[in-house]
């Protein structure tokens, strides 16, 4: 994907809206460290998934969305699902 495209599509009326309700779901808290998160990361990045569903969706502070994208290519696929499901386990438990 080139950059003019993702600055089209964060910039799409319906994209905004999406993310508003993906942060308030997660209460505009990072999905990682629970500290206040603003921006809106695919799990599975949207050139591999094409997918904007909200189950694809999270919020995460600025520090933990770069950390995450590196993790992505330096751990490879499976491992960062791994991760990802690791965090969703702490996350529920908290939730409970
Ligand atoms: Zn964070």
């Amino acid at each position: 994907m080139t950059k003019e495209s993702i600055s089209k599509r964060i910039s799409d009326p319906a994209w905004k809206e999406l993310t508003k309700l993906i942060r308030k779901r997660d209460k505009n808290t990072c999905y990682k460290c629970n500290k206040k998160g603003l921006q809106i990361h695919h799990i599975i990045p949207f050139k591999f998934s094409k997918s904007d569903r909200p189950d694809n969706l999270i919020t995460l502070c600025q520090s933990c969305h770069t950390k995450i994208d590196h993790e992505y290519s330096r751990t490879g696929k499976t491992n960062y699902i791994r991760q990802m499901i690791n965090c969703a386990k702490v996350r529920n438990r908290r939730d409970e």
